[in-house]
C-alpha cells in the first residue's frame, strides 16, 4: 500500500454544501498577515523571540524570526555556529578535503598525471586552514545577525520563569579544548556593540517566546580501565577536530558517521586506524548494503574494521592504550596511541531550570509535545539536537525555521520528517534519504528495489571514480519512491534529487522520465529507477 496522500481540502469538499460551509469557516479562522504578527505586544517584554544557542538550529531560527518582523535576541554561551561550525560538520569536512586532495594527488597516475616528488600534508598548515574556515564562517553569522538587527548576548542562559532568563558567564570545558590555537573569537567578527554586558555580569532578559536550541555535547563512555582525557590519549570528536598531532595509531569506538569520517581522515594522514562497531555493519542506521560496501572500501584503504565487536576494556601503557576488543568468542588485544570515542552525545539541558517552567525532559533531551515543536511550556519551543531526535545540522535549521514560523504566525503546523537526507563524507561518500529496504519491509510494504553500479558509467570511468552504487526502494504497486541510498563519489551532492523525489511523492515512472544530464554520476540514479521497473538500459 502506498503512503496515504494528504487530503486535498478543496477537492475533498467539492459538491457538498455542508462541507463547503466547513471550508469557509476554516478559511475564516486563518489569521490575516497583519493579525499574524500583531498578537506580539513586546512592550512588556525585551523581545518577541529569544533563541538560546547559536548553532545551525538557533542562528537560522533567529534570522527567520527577524525576517518575519520579530524583535530577536540570541544568547550563546560559547561560539556562534555551535557544534556544527566549531566542532562538527565544518572542521571535519575541512580535514576530509585535505586528505581527499592528498589521495587524488597520490593516485594521479590513474589519470596519467605524473607527480614527481609525491605529496604530503603539512599538519600545521592543515590545522590553520581548518581553523581559518571556522573563524570566517563564524564571522559570517555575526554579520548576518547585524544585518537582521539581531541582538547577540554572550553567556549561559537559565530560566527564572516562563518569560524570563538570567544570563551569566560560562566557564565550561570546551573553550579550553579549542584554546588559543583554535583562534576562538567568542562571537561576531566585529565587536558586539549591541551587547551591553558581554561575558561578565549577570543580567535578566524577558521574552514573549523562547526557542531552545542548546544542542548536544560529547559524552565519555564508561569503558573499564579507560580513564583520562585529551592529554592521556582518550579523545572525543571535539579533540579530533582540534587534534594537536597525528597519532601513530588510533582505535575508534563507533562506526557511525563520526567514527568513519575520522577513521578516513587519520588513516589518510598516516595513523594506523582500527574502527570498532558493535552492530553488524558500519553506519548501522543506513541501508545495510551501504554499510557493507563502506566497510569493504575503507578496508581497501588500510583501515581495520571490526563490526559486531566491542571494546571490553583498556589498559594504560607507556605510549598509549592496550585495548581488548571482543567479537563473539574471539578476543584481540590492540595497542594504540589514542582511543577516539566516536559515539555518544547528550542534550545540553543541565543547569537551566527547565523543569521549573514546565518543560518536560525525556532520556535524550527536551520533550516536544508534537511535531509543531512546542514543549510542555506553551511559549517555549525546542529544535535540533537538544530534542534528542535527529542529530543533523540541516534538520536543526529546518526545525528552527518551522518553530519560529509557528510562533510568529500562530500556526500549529507539523514538521514533515519524511525526506531527511543523511550523509557521510568519507571517500567514498555515502548518502541516503527515506526508508531503507529493511525499514520498508518491516512496515509491511511490498517493495521493488533497483540498483545500479557506478562502474560502467562513462563519467565514472573518465574521472576514475568507479566505486559504489545507487539503490532505490519503491512501492511495488504504485511505484512511489520510498528511499534512495548511494555510495560513491559526489553522492552527498546528488542526494538532493532523491530528497526532492521523496518530498514530492514522485513515482519511479516520473523519475525515469526525468532527463538526467550525460555524462554525469547522476545517471546511476536514472538507471536505478529504471532497474526498479525492470528495464535499466545499461545493466548487463
Ligand atoms: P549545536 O550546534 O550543538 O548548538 C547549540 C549551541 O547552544 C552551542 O553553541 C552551545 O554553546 C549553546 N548553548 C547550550 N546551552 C546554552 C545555554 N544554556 N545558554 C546559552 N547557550 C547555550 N551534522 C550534519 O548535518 N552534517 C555533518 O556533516 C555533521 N558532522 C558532524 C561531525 C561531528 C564531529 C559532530 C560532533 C557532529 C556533526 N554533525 C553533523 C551534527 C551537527 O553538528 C549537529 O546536529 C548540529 O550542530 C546541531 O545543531 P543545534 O543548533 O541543535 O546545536
Amino acid at each position: 500500500m502506498s503512503r496515504p496522500k494528504p487530503q486535498n481540502i478543496l477537492t475533498s469538499t467539492a459538491g457538498s454544501a455542508s462541507a463547503m460551509a466547513t471550508l469557509v469557516s476554516e478559511i475564516e479562522r486563518i489569521p490575516t498577515p497583519e493579525e499574524q504578527l500583531q498578537p506580539m505586544p513586546n512592550d512588556s517584554f525585551d523581545c518577541d523571540v529569544c533563541v538560546i544557542g547559536a548553532g545551525p538550529g538557533g542562528y537560522v531560527a533567529a534570522i527567520r524570526a527577524a525576517q518575519l518582523g520579530a524583535k530577536v535576541v540570541v544568547v550563546e554561551k560559547e561560539y556562534l555556529g555551535g557544534t556544527c561550525l566549531n566542532w562538527g560538520c565544518i572542521p571535519s569536512k575541512a580535514m576530509i578535503a585535505s586528505v581527499e586532495r592528498l589521495q587524488h594527488i597520490q593516485h594521479a597516475d590513474k589519470l596519467a598525471v605524473e607527480v614527481p616528488d609525491g605529496a604530503k600534508v603539512n599538519f600545521e598548515k592543515f590545522s590553520a586552514r581548518r581553523d581559518k574556515i571556522v573563524q570566517t564562517q563564524r564571522g559570517g553569522i555575526g554579520i548576518l545577525f547585524k544585518k537582521n538587527n539581531i541582538r547577540h548576548i554572550e553567556g549561559f542562559a537559565k530560566f527564572v520563569d516562563a518569560h524570563t532568563i538570567e544570563i551569566g558567564p560560562w566557564e565550561g570545558p570546551r573553550s579550553e579544548v579549542r584554546g588559543p590555537e583554535g583562534q576562538g573569537d567568542k562571537g561576531p567578527s566585529e565587536p558586539n556593540t549591541q551587547n551591553p554586558t558581554p561575558n561578565t555580569t549577570q543580567q535578566r532578559l524577558s521574552a514573549k517566546n523562547f526557542v531552545l536550541a542548546m544542542g548536544s555535547s560529547c559524552i565519555r563512555l564508561n569503558i573499564p580501565g579507560l580513564e583520562g582525557g585529551r592529554e592521556e590519549g582518550v579523545w572525543t570528536s571535539d579533540d579530533a577536530v582540534t587534534a594537536p598531532f597525528v597519532p601513530t595509531s588510533m582505535l575508534i569506538l563507533g562506526g557511525g558517521a563520526v567514527g568513519v569520517e575520522f577513521g578516513y581522515v587519520f588513516n589518510g594522514l598516516g595513523s594506523k586506524v582500527t574502527v570498532v562497531e558493535m552492530m553488524p555493519n558500519l553506519i548501522p542506521t543506513m541501508d545495510t548494503d551501504l554499510g557493507v560496501e563502506l566497510g569493504k572500501l575503507l578496508g581497501r584503504q588500510g583501515i581495520k574494521v571490526h563490526t559486531g565487536a566491542t571494546l571490553e576494556r583498556a589498559e594504560k601503557t607507556k605510549d598509549g592504550w592496550k585495548c581488548t576488543v571482543k567479537k563473539g568468542t574471539e578476543v584481540e588485544e590492540i595497542e594504540v596511541q589514542v582511543v577516539l570515542l566516536g559515539v555518544g552525545r547528550k542534550a545540553n539541558t543541565e543547569g537551566m531550570d527547565l523543569e521549573k517552567i514546565g518543560v518536560k525532559l525525556h532520556r535524550r533531551g527536551v520533550e516536544v509535545v508534537d511535531d509543531s515543536l512546542k514543549t510542555h511550556c506553551p511559549n517555549v519551543y525546542a529544535i535540533g539536537d537538544v530534542t534528542g531526535r535527529i542529530q543533523l545540522a540541516h534538520v536543526a535549521s529546518a526545525e528552527g525555521i518551522h518553530a519560529v514560523t509557528n510562533i510568529l504566525t500562530g500556526a500549529d503546523k507539523q514538521f514533515d520528517y519524511r525526506a531527511v537526507p543523511s550523509c557521510v563524507y568519507t571517500v567514498p561518500e555515502v548518502a541516503s534519504v527515506g526508508l531503507t529496504q529493511s525499514e520498508a519491509e518491516a512496515q509491511g510494504r511490498d517493495v521493488t528495489v533497483g540498483k545500479f553500479l557506478f562502474r560502467p558509467l562513462g563519467k565514472a570511468m573518465a574521472i576514475a571514480e568507479q566505486d559504489g552504487f545507487v539503490k532505490v526502494v519503491a512501492d511495488k504497486q504504485y511505484g512511489e519512491v520510498l528511499g534512495v541510498h548511494m555510495i560513491g563519489a559526489h553522492v552527498t551532492d546528488m542526494i538532493a534529487a532523491g530528497v526532492a523525489a521523496i518530498k514530492m511523492e514522485a513515482t519511479l515512472e516520473v523519475m525515469a522520465e526525468t532527463i538526467h544530464a550525460h555524462p554525469t554520476m547522476a545517471e546511476a540514479m536514472l538507471e536505478a529507477y529504471e532497474d526498479a521497473m525492470g528495464h535499466a538500459i545499461h545493466k548487463a
